[in-house]
């Protein structure tokens, strides 16, 4: 069994058959789906899915590409819904990116932050989008004394530097791993997530992102988490079973899934 740790089941691009996705994903082998929002909207809309579908858990955030016309009142809406809903198992996808988004970085931080608190002060983890904006998250991480006595969070998508990786560690971060490991780009990647814990990673796909090399052009699906998998067993020398066993048991521990 399988657990896809980051995913968007409310993208459009699965508006005529979301449910046969869903359905495919869990006859595949997966069995819970963390479908992440990005603003107040999508949001609501994966509550609605994970409110819906049993296996399928939600988390709420704004996501840094989404925070230019982000208001305080829309934070603060974020925060009450997930106070009126179960289901929701983290803070997410928040997050820096000075790669694509549009806003200042300032402005970034503006959103990242009381996200960030909130969830730290209602026990939430974070599930962070990081897109070379390695040192000013450092930054931020390392002002809130950070003392190992809770899991701060996640790094979707993990695509940083050795040092980035180490960071990330020692400060009691887990990283979700996706198709994307398996692309001839990713090569320099390797050698990198070999350093990670084994107890500190998740699979992800990131649908509809980043299919596998093999379906490149074409949305991604819960189902493909099986590539990640297979991808990651490789890199470690372990078996498929032994990656599916590791990284659901990680996943569970991290989002409180019993
Ligand atoms: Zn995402």
């Amino acid at each position: 069994m399988f657990i896809d740790s980051h995913c968007h089941l409310d993208a459009e691009q699965f508006d005529t058959d979301r449910e046969d996705v869903i359905q495919n994903a869990f006859d595949s082998g997966v069995s819970v789906m963390v479908s992440l929002g990005a603003d107040l909207e999508t949001s609501q809309k994966n509550i609605e899915i994970a409110e819906s579908h049993e296996g399928i858990y939600a988390a709420c955030g704004i996501h840094p590409e989404n925070c230019m016309e982000t208001t305080n009142d829309d934070i603060n809406e974020i925060f009450r819904l997930i106070e009126n809903h179960e289901k929701i198992v983290a803070v997410g996808e928040i997050g820096l990116d000075l790669h694509y988004a549009e806003a200042p970085i300032e402005k970034q931080i503006e959103v990242l932050i009381p996200q960030m608190d909130y969830a730290e002060s209602h026990g939430f983890p974070w599930v962070i989008h990081c897109r070379d904006a390695e040192n000013e998250l450092k930054e931020i991480i390392e002002k809130r004394d950070y003392d190992g006595s809770w899991t701060p969070g996640v790094i979707h998508c993990f695509n940083g530097s050795l040092e980035a990786a180490r960071m990330y560690m020692d400060m009691g971060f887990y990283v979700s791993l996706g198709c994307y490991i398996g692309y001839p780009s990713a090569r320099n990647l390797i050698p990198i997530i070999k350093t990670f814990r084994l107890d500190r990673i998740m699979l992800e796909t990131d649908s509809p992102y980043l299919p596998p090399q093999k379906k490149r052009g074409q949305r991604n699906e819960p189902a493909n988490v099986m590539s990640a998998a297979e991808k990651l067993a490789e890199v470690f020398g372990l078996s498929f079973d032994d990656i599916a066993r590791i990284t659901t048991e990680n996943a569970r521990r991290f989002f409180k899934i019993a």
